[in-house]
């Protein structure tokens, strides 16, 4: 029975986990130049942590995990916790990774094995300078290569986030739909959000969901898909050059009131809204064992959990975290 219910009725089945809040990349939107701190080292949550919140969480409705950071293959013994979390967690029907896609060459074979449902790489440039821009100097052909390990592994579809930024990479839109085509992959659209954050947030700078259509629509046909149950808040549709798009609009056109998404920090917090900086720390729970004071947190988090972020209201807002504090 799910027991992870707020108090508007919504249902959460969906837990987004922060392995780790490093990473070895350093995008310009994600983690800023200046006054960023990593957490240290011993608040980060074991994987016997992560273990024991999981096998709650899984209990009182938990049913798709997605394990992310931070860059989670930079976390030592990654495919070991996907392995375990797939062998503990009958209750589990979908577990899934959001990569930068730099190391996945090397562990998507371990990653097939461990039983990984399906991968989302972000990419928000095609063009080779400015994705070694964006990045902080990253080459785009090793995510390319990555990709091609995990489909050779079989580990499909691919999805690709890219993050549109205005200014910087609206002109790839078209680019990004044949890239789509050409390779095999889910391309989604995300407007920019504003947390972290060195390329500075303002509505201006969000590329609106609207505005994505119309610029594909001057070239491709356009026809909306129906969506398959995990499929998340992506409006998604198929190109007459064969590609499937998806586009996320947490700003334009939020999708709140059918949110279904916990997120644990990879410091223990639960984070019920990305768009708040309300948090409930379980770290203490967690690290006692304690399974009747966690849940009692965990409830506490569904009623700190508002009707709808509050974003789409100002012209510029700032959060306490990064993306990669958080786990995008
Ligand atoms: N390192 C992994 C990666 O890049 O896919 C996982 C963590 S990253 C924080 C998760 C996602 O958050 C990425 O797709 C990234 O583009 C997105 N992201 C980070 N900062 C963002 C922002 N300010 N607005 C929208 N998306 C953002
Ligand atoms: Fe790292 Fe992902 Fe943030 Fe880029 S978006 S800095 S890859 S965590």
């Amino acid at each position: 029975m799910n027991k992870l219910v707020d108090k508007y009725g919504r249902v959460y089945s969906y837990l987004r986990i922060s392995v780790t809040d490093r990473c070895n990349f350093r995008c310009k939107y994600c983690i800023p130049t200046q006054h960023f701190e990593f957490i240290h080292h011993h608040d980060i949550l074991s994987y016997e942590d992560i273990i024991f919140a999981l096998n709650l969480f899984c209990k009182i409705g938990i049913k798709k995990v997605r394990i992310t950071g931070g860059e989670p293959l930079v976390r030592k013994g990654i495919t070991n916790l996907i392995g375990e979390i797939r062998k503990k967690n009958k209750e589990i029907e979908e577990i899934t990774l959001t990569t930068n896609g730099s190391l996945l060459s090397k562990f998507s074979k371990d990653l097939k094995q461990a039983g990984i449902s399906r991968i989302n790489v972000s990419i928000d440039s095609l063009r080779t300078e400015r994705y070694h821009s964006i990045t902080g100097g990253f080459e785009l052909k090793n995510v390319i290569e990555g990709i091609k390990a995990a489909q050779n592994e079989g580990i499909l579809p691919i999805k690709v986030n890219t993050v549109l930024i205005r200014g910087f990479n609206e002109d790839e839109i078209i680019d990004f739909c044949n890239f789509a085509a050409d390779n095999n992959i889910n391309v989604r659209f995300i407007e920019f959000m504003p947390i972290g954050n060195s390329i500075e947030w303002s509505k201006d700078s969000v590329v609106s969901g609207r505005e994505i259509l119309d610029i594909i629509s001057e070239k491709f046909t356009i026809t909306k898909l129906e969506k398959h149950k995990y499929e998340g808040p992506s409006l998604d549709y198929r190109l007459s050059n064969g590609a499937k798009i998806g586009i996320i609009t947490p700003i334009s056109n939020h999708f709140c009131g059918s949110c279904d998404k916990l997120r644990l920090t990879a410091d223990g917090k639960l984070r019920p809204c990305l768009l708040s900086d309300n948090e409930i720390d379980l770290k203490k729970a967690i690290r006692e064992r304690d399974t009747d004071k966690l849940l009692s947190l965990i409830k506490d988090s569904l009623k700190i959990k508002e009707w709808s972020h509050k974003v789409s209201d100002h012209e510029s807002i700032k959060f306490n975290r990064t993306m990669s504090h958080i786990g995008g």
